[in-house]
C-alpha cells in the first residue's frame, strides 16, 4: 500500500486515485497523515474489503509527474535517526575511517519537506545524499534483528542534504546542525509498506542533479543493514511509531569529488528509489 500526504491529509493512492482515508471512511479513520500511521493494518484491510472510491484527478501518474500536492508522509516524527559512512564505497570516498559501529546522528524534524518542495541553499557549499528512510511502526527498546523488521511501517526516499563548511568545521564535525537547515530533508513521495517490495536491501537508489546522474547505488552495500541498525538504535533510544531513520548513502556525494561539487540556485535535483518513487526537488 502506498499512503501519502496529499493536500495535508491522509491518502491511499491506487492506479484509479487517490482515496482520502478520512472521508471516505465516513470518519472511521483520521485525516492527518501521522494520525492515520498508526492505523496501517487496518487502513490495508479496509481498502481491500471496501473498495472505496478512487479520485481519478489523482492518480498515481499525476502525481509522480507533479508531487507538489504532496507533503512529506510523515510530518512530526519524535526522532529522526541518521547513520553516516553505512555504504563501504562513500565511506572510501570521504577518506574517513570505516566506523565499527553505527555512526549517529540526528537531523532535527523542523526541517522536513515534501517530495516537490524547494530547498533553500543557505551557503555555497550544500551537497547532496539520496537515503533509503525508514518508518517505524511499534516501537520498543532492545528490539533484536530477527524482529526488527516486525517493527517498519514502510520505506521512503529521503535526501540528508548536508551544508558541508559546517559540517566539517572545527575538530569534532557538526552533523546534527548542519543538516538541519529549512527543507534539508525532503522525504517521499509517500509511504510505501513493506509487502510492495521483494526486501528493503533489494533496492536500487538513483540521483540525479539535473539530468546527470551523480550516485547510483544497491541496498545490499550497508555496511549495518537494517534490523543491526534497528537493534544498535533501540539497544539506547526507545523507538517510538512514526520516528525515521536515514539508513545511509552510497558514493557520489558531491564534497568528496575532485573539484568539489555542490548544489547551485535553479539545479534541480532528482532522488529514486525503485519501487518507491522519485523526490524532484529544486535548489533556490
Ligand atoms: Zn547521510
Amino acid at each position: 500500500m502506498k499512503l501519502a500526504n496529499l493536500d495535508g491529509r491522509a491518502a491511499v493512492l491506487t492506479a484509479q486515485g487517490a482515496v482520502d482515508v478520512e472521508s471516505a471512511s465516513d470518519g472511521r479513520f483520521p485525516s492527518h497523515p501521522d494520525a492515520a500511521l498508526r492505523h496501517l493494518a487496518e487502513i490495508r484491510d479496509w481498502v481491500g474489503a471496501a473498495g472505496p472510491r478512487a479520485d481519478p484527478a489523482s492518480a498515481l501518474a499525476a502525481l509522480e509527474a507533479d508531487p507538489s500536492r504532496l507533503g512529506p508522509p510523515v510530518t512530526a516524527p519524535g526522532q529522526i535517526f541518521a547513520v553516516g559512512l553505512n555504504y563501504l564505497d562513500h565511506s572510501t570516498e570521504t577518506g574517513l575511517v570505516v566506523p565499527d559501529a553505527p555512526l549517529v546522528f540526528t537531523k532535527f524534524p523542523s526541517s522536513l519537506a515534501g517530495p516537490g518542495d524547494d530547498i533553500p541553499l543557505p551557503t555555497p557549499t550544500c551537497d547532496w545524499e539520496i537515503e533509503l528512510v525508514l518508518v517505524v511502526a511499534e516501537g520498543g527498546r532492545d528490539i533484536p534483528p530477527s524482529k526488527a523488521l516486525d517493527h517498519i511501517a514502510g520505506f521512503c526516499v529521503g535526501q540528508d542534504i548536508s551544508e558541508r563548511a559546517a559540517q566539517m568545521a572545527g575538530a569534532t564535525p557538526q552533523f546534527s546542525l548542519a543538516k538541519s537547515h529549512r527543507a534539508f530533508i525532503p522525504i517521499g513521495p509517500w509511504l510505501t509498506t513493506p509487502d510492495e517490495l521483494d526486501g528493503p536491501h533489494d533496492l536500487r537508489l538513483t540521483c540525479t542533479l539535473d539530468g546527470e546522474t551523480v550516485q547510483s547505488g544497491h541496498t545490499r552495500d550497508m555496511i549495518f543493514d537494517i534490523p543491526a541498525l534497528i537493534s544498535h538504535l533501540s539497544g539506547v533510544c526507545e523507538l517510538r511509531p512514526a520516528d525515521l531513520i536515514f539508513t545511509g548513502t552510497p558514493a557520489g556525494a558531491g564534497f568528496s569529488r575532485t573539484p568539489a561539487r555542490y548544489l547551485t540556485p535553479g539545479s534541480v535535483l532528482r532522488s529514486t528509489i525503485d519501487g518507491l518513487g522519485t523526490l524532484a526537488n529544486t535548489c533556490v
